[in-house]
């Protein structure tokens, strides 16, 4: 590990591979830090990304794939299932352990450092205009001079409130999730699963997302104000005890998910956040790894970019964020406004949506479909809903 760095990126995710990646790539000095012992483990996810999404960056590698997904289900809180058959799209459910791994394989192949056990303990602005990151590597503390830092550091950021970046956000946006890697289960390989309602993930949704050989990521998420009255670790419990008896149950995983608007500045001089530390994460569907690997493709670039132009002014690492909102923070930010018509239907309601929907001939039922019949009662979001379908 050097003592100078261009560009030191906190955090091993996806956001923070893809940002060290393309910093190498755009020819910055620059290292990744990540504070666990394996970049890929734990898995805090459920795993599930649209083949578009990974198409935008790579062909997917079979390693990544645990499961090829061709359709959708949406279940009414009354148990009517809605069956959504994939038509141009298709999805994954991946092995994240194996595809974060490779994310920072191809991050030291373009030529970043990559160092794992090592925890930023805190940022100081030092006199040469840049940072001077604290960290501890493997039980030692060292420091490292840097001109730009890219926050990585995920959900439970600190970059970011170190830097004075408004970090904040608001607790009603805040979903509490918890999941279960299960096994010994009977579940349709090429099928996702989300129940919906207040029975089974109030202000949220649950989903089961199949992992292959009979296992699967069985988890939930639901709205902070819910987690109150009952846990979402009842709500789970209840759910498999009540649909898959017979499950085991191998990982358990807690964590919070950030379904908010964008981060409006992720940027201050010399810093940029990425991803779920810019809370860049799709407000319905709770979906981030796309998000982390494009807001860190584009950081890399323009942080490479600054490191030529020896200019890390938040004027000039604004272009970061006209990056992001070009390709999908401005979607986020619709896709927000129907989310919050679509958590004030009434259970009442969304049966009555499943019963319409499944009048239709199955072709005809798509994931547009369902959203648009979900916000009948304000026809000026429709627009928005097609706007955000177009493209997905
Ligand atoms: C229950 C649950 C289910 C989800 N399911 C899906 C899904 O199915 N599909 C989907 O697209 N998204 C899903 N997400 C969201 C997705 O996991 C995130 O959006 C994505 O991982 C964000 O990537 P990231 O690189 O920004 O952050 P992360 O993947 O969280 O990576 C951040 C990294 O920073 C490291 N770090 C933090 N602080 C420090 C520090 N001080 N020093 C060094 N390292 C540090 C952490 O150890 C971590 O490895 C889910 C999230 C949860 C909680």
């Amino acid at each position: 590990m050097k003592n100078n760095y261009d560009i030191v990126v906190v955090g091993g995710g996806p956001g923070g591979s893809m940002a060290a990646l393309h910093s190498a790539k755009g020819g910055a000095n620059v290292c990744l830090l990540e504070k666990t012992r394996d970049i890929g483990y734990p898995v805090r996810c459920g795993e599930a990304m649209g083949e578009w999404a990974i198409k935008q960056f790579f062909e997917p590698k079979q390693s990544w794939i645990a499961a090829d997904i061709k359709r959708s289900r949406i279940v009414a809180p009354n148990g009517i299932p809605i069956d959504i058959p994939f038509n141009k799209e298709q999805a994954y459910v991946l092995n994240r352990r194996v595809f974060d791994y490779d994310l920072s394989l191809m991050a030291s192949k373009e030529g970043a450092d990559v160092f794992t056990k090592c925890y930023v303990k805190s940022i100081d602005r030092n006199d040469e205009n840049g940072y001077d990151v604290h960290l501890d590597y493997l039980g030692e503390h060292k420091s490292i001079k840097t001109k730009l830092i890219i926050g990585a550091d995920g959900i439970e950021s600190r970059i970011g409130r170190w830097a004075g970046i408004k970090t904040q956000i608001n607790m009603r946006d805040m979903e509490s999730c918890i999941q279960y890697s299960v096994g010994n289960i009977e579940v349709d390989s090429n099928r996702i699963d989300m129940y919906v309602g207040d029975n089974w993930a109030p202000g949220g949704y649950l989903w089961v997302f199949p992992k292959g050989d009979g296992a699967a990521n069985i988890g939930l998420g639901i709205g902070s104000k819910y987690n109150r009255k009952k846990s979402a670790k009842k709500y789970l419990d209840e759910f498999i005890e009540n649909k898959y008896p017979e499950a085991t149950i191998h990982t358990t995983m807690c964590g919070g998910v950030p379904c908010s608007k964008p981060m409006a500045h992720p940027i201050c001089d010399n810093v940029m956040l990425v991803g779920d530390a810019a809370h860049f994460i799709n407000p319905i569907t709770g979906g981030g790894i796309a998000a982390a690997m494009k807001s860190g493709m584009f950081a890399g670039q323009v942080g490479s970019e600054a490191i030529i132009a020896n200019d890390y002014s938040q004027n000039f690492l604004k272009k970061y964020i006209s990056l992001c909102q070009k390709d999908f923070t401005k979607r986020h930010e619709k896709i927000y406004k129907v989310k919050e018509t679509i958590t004030k239907l009434t259970d009442d309601e969304m049966n009555q949506m499943a019963l319409k929907i499944n009048e239709l001939p199955p072709h005809k039922i798509t994931l547009g479909k369902v959203f648009t019949t979900a916000i009948m009662k304000k026809p000026s979001l429709i627009i928005d809903v097609m706007k955000m379908f177009a493209g997905f």
